[in-house]
């Protein structure tokens, strides 16, 4: 990058953040595409003229609504639901909701931001949305958890259907929550369409949805060093989360060969120096899904593991590391770290779980690492699979789909080799490669439409 470059970059994020006041998250978004961006598009005319990434980074429409609903003991409560529509240049506006406390319109916008590039990178038609509440899950009966999803439908249902948008789950948001979200749509339009995906089998879901973000993850990983001629097989991985994407990662990983030490949620972190194999994972997916209970009671159940209470799982000594929990969960003292200790790869299951110092010590050590949008992707290719089965009402067999997520996989690490790499070296840049092939596609279909 040359210097003028670095002036239109430093005064195109100084707009960002003059437009976007409050807005960190999606700020450091940006930020992160546009450094790759400003390098590549520097001598296409026709993004400038057109003002492409300008457009991308200004969501189509960021609707914010009152959920009300009563608790079990009477009292009214009220939360605040969110659907971001960030761009469906190459098809309906797709991705996830997030129930948590600590949802805010910046932390919407940066998740719409990344899934545009990360859905365009799949090679699916879906554009990028995201939604969600500042509503906290844990705690509350079944019955309070479906009047909150009952109570959001009824507001959203307006801004989604099957060739709009079509949100599927997040954070705090699994298959029981979709059901009552599908439900309630479904009684207010009298309409059976493909409008949420992660659905129940019964009711319209695709085989391996709930798999296929933390198998996506591990197969990315497994892309990257098969093409140093390295494998998975007998390494040491440290896995943050202990939610959908975690604790499926964690599976695939043992599958192929690896030993996960560590697991983690908004508690802290427990670390089993015997490795957390099938049967002790199986035993915290029924913690987490079914006894809804805390990471720490694997140190219990587990004695020689212990629980580190308030702590990241970062200083423990690994070969790979698959941050699968919430954005910014590794800054650039956990980063340095990681490599210190002999990290030779990174796959992020979590969106935006590294910072942005995060990110350039990964680059400048030249380490294997994958981000989030090329390595989660897996999650939003089967969803797209399951938006595909839905209109044509049929239901793919579970070893095709596999298949598929495998190939989707390989489709868009091989896409990152095309735009990652520099003459004179072997290095992969992926997280440049992701953001180029990513944004190509977009600014492509946006350029045929003209300006709209
Ligand atoms: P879950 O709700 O199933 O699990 C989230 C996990 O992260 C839990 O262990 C949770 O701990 C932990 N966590 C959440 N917030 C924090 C925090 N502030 N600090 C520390 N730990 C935290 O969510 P998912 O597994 O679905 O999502 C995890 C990540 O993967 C997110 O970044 C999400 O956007 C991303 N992702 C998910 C996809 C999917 O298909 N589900 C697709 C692509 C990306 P606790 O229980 O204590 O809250």
């Amino acid at each position: 990058m040359n210097v003028s470059d670095h002036v239109g970059l430093e005064q195109f994020i100084a707009g960002v953040k003059k437009r976007n006041p409050g807005q960190p998250e999606f700020v450091q978004a940006v930020q992160e595409v546009a450094e790759d961006i400003f390098d590549y598009i520097r001598d296409k005319v026709e993004y400038h003229e057109y003002q492409i990434l300008r457009r991308i980074a200004e969501p189509d429409r960021a609707v914010s609504f009152r959920v009300c609903w009563e608790d079990d003991k009477g009292n009214i409560r009220v939360q605040r639901g969110w659907r971001v529509q960030n761009n469906n240049a190459i098809g309906p506006y797709k991705g996830g909701i997030r129930f948590h406390p600590s949802v805010t319109e910046s932390v919407l916008k940066f998740l719409a931001f990344e899934q545009t590039f990360k859905n365009s990178l799949t090679g699916l038609p879906m554009g990028g949305g995201k939604g969600g509440a500042n509503f906290n899950p844990k705690g509350k009966s079944d019955h309070e958890v479906m009047r909150f999803c009952q109570s959001f439908m009824t507001e959203l249902f307006r801004h989604v259907g099957a060739d709009v948008d079509v949100p599927a789950g997040d954070i705090g948001v699994g298959s029981r929550e979709i059901g009552y979200m599908f439900g309630q749509y479904k009684r207010i339009t009298n309409q059976f369409t493909g409008v949420l995906t992660g659905k129940g089998l019964e009711y319209g879901g695709s085989l391996i949805r709930t798999e296929a973000t933390g198998y996506g993850t591990a197969y990315f990983l497994q892309n990257m060093l098969q093409r140093v001629g390295d494998s998975i097989e007998g390494k040491d991985c440290v896995i943050s989360g202990s939610g959908n994407v975690a604790t499926h990662a964690a599976e695939k990983i043992i599958d192929l060969g690896g030993k996960v030490l560590t697991l983690s949620d908004s508690g802290g972190f427990i670390h089993d120096p015997e490795g957390i194999d099938a049967e002790r994972l199986a035993w915290v997916k029924d913690l987490k899904e079914t006894r809804r209970g805390r990471i720490e009671a694997y140190a219990k159940a587990f004695p020689g593991s212990e629980y580190h209470a308030g702590r990241r799982p970062w200083a423990v000594p690994c070969a790979l590391a698959l941050p699968c929990a919430t954005q910014n969960e590794l800054d650039g003292a956990d980063a340095r770290r990681l490599v210190a200790n002999g990290c030779i790869g990174i796959a992020e299951g979590a969106n935006m779980p590294t910072d942005l110092e995060g990110v350039h010590a990964f680059k400048e050590a030249g380490i294997l690492y994958a981000p989030g949008k090329a390595a989660n992707a897996g999650g939003v290719a089967i969803s797209g699979l399951e938006m595909s089965q839905n209109s044509a009402r049929i239901s793919w067999k579970e070893a095709e789909l596999q298949q598929l997520l495998v190939e989707t996989m390989k489709g868009i690490h091989d896409r990152c080799v095309e735009h990652g790499g520099s003459a004179g070296s072997e290095h992969i840049d992926y997280v440049r490669g992701a953001n180029i092939a990513g944004f190509v596609k977009v600014a492509d279909a946006m350029l045929a439409y003209g300006v709209v």
